[in-house]
This record gives structure tokens, sequence and C-alpha cells, in this order.
């Protein structure tokens, strides 16, 4: 089986369009495994939502998700984020927010525990560092962990001896080697944060258990005009151009 594995599309359509054209021309998959945030920030989040749901996938719920239903406070968001979170919220049709609803704040599928922000903290927490990274591979009994949120591609792995190290995602894993444990970002679809403002992603194939990790160009002018006509703050506009 391949699954594409992916998070934080953001309400980007032409982004998350482009990463499954790529996938698509690289033989397709079988199953899409969503890391949350389907919404927050981008100009379409209603499109985003029908788009996922018309393929086989599963999906976690996302801050932004849930902050667009009302099921947390916008109070932590920063000014931008929370305005983008208000318009998000009156964009959804009724089967939108019922979907959003149904999310769950954390998946297993065989070997992988899947959440949006980590272990622990299922919701929030960004695993951005080696200590963080460390203390949250108790909290999954899963040898694999795949989260989102940072929007960076980054790889955690805990040796037989229980260290960890952290690196960029390459742009292969074997899984097969070792036993040693991981937990793994693709990176962010709508939104990238690590100073590449390509679409990130993994496909996974479960048969020669590899990951492998792509980044996808797409039309990024347009999804900004569109951001741009709905009056979305323009800091979130320009910063797609830095992938910051
Ligand atoms: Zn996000």
């Amino acid at each position: 089986m391949r699954y594409a594995i992916l998070g934080d599309i953001h309400g980007n359509l032409i982004a998350f369009q482009a990463v499954l054209n790529d996938i698509k021309a690289k033989g397709g998959f079988d199953e899409i495994w969503c890391l949350g945030d389907i919404v927050g920030y981008g100009p379409e989040p209603h499109a985003c939502i029908e788009l996922l749901r018309s393929y086989n996938h599963i999906c976690v719920a996302g801050n932004h998700d849930l902050a667009a239903i009302g099921r947390i406070d916008t109070f932590d968001f920063n000014p931008a984020a929370a305005q983008a979170c208000w318009w998000t919220a009156r964009q959804l049709s009724d089967e939108d927010i019922n979907y959003l609803q149904r999310l769950p704040d954390k998946l297993t599928r065989g070997d992988f525990t899947m959440v949006h922000g980590s272990p622990r903290q299922p919701v929030w927490e960004y695993l951005l560092s080696v200590s963080d990274a460390c203390d949250n591979f108790n909290y999954f009994n899963a040898r694999f962990c795949l989260v989102g949120h940072s929007h960076v591609p980054l790889i955690f792995l805990q040796d037989e001896d229980g260290n960890c190290f952290a690196a960029k995602l390459p742009e292969e894993i074997k899984l097969s080697s070792g036993c040693h444990r991981l937990i793994v970002n693709p990176g962010g679809v709508g939104q990238p944060r690590d100073g590449d403002p390509r679409a990130s992603y993994i496909i996974y194939d479960s048969e020669a258990q590899i990951m492998y990790h792509y980044r996808v160009n797409y039309d990024i002018n347009t999804t900004q005009r569109e951001m741009m006509k709905h009056k979305l703050p323009p800091s979130l506009i320009y910063r797609l151009n830095y992938g910051r």
C-alpha cells in the first residue's frame, strides 16, 4: 500500500491540488494520512475539506480545525491567525462543521500513531527540539509517530538505548533497519515554515518500508490573490513567498 502523509493544508487549495497531482504522477496512493489543520490561514477552507473527503483518508484534528468550529478559543492565537480563523468559520458549511467535529485527536494504524502537535499534547505542543521529542517518545506505544503543526519537515530518532537525535527530514527514510523509533513531521502543504516555500509531503510505501519526502512548487500568486480578495491579513499572504 502507498500512503500520502501530509498535513497543515491550511485552506490552500492550490498547494493541496499540486501535492495530489505530484503524488499521482509518482504512481498514486491508496490512502491519505492527514495530520490536521485542513483549514485556517488560507482562502479556500471549504474546498480543501471537500477535496480531502473525496479521497480515501484518515485525519486527526489540528488546533485551527478546532478553533474554526469554536471547540477551542482563539485566545492563544496571534492576531492575524485569529482574524483568519474568524473568517474561516464563516466559510464552513454545516457538513464541514460536522466533519471537523468528528476528527479525533489521535489515530493509530499498525506501527504508526498520528497526532497534530505531539503525542503528549496532541493539539497544541510544537515538536521542534530534541529534548521535547525525547520526552514525547514516552507518550506513544507504536514504533513511529507522525506529527504536523510546526510546518517544518523534521525527523527525531530514539535509538535502542533511549538516546534521541534530530535531523532535517531526508529524501528517503528506510524504516526496516534497526530497532529505533521515529517521530516524523512531513512539513506543511499550505504554509511551509522551513524557509522553502514549496509544499512538503511524504509518500510511504508499506511494502518497501520506505518513506519518500518530496517538495513541490505550486502557484503561490493565485493563492495570494484569493487571500487579498477576501482581505485576509497581509502578513499571512506575504509569508507564503518565503516559506516562513
Ligand atoms: Zn498548522
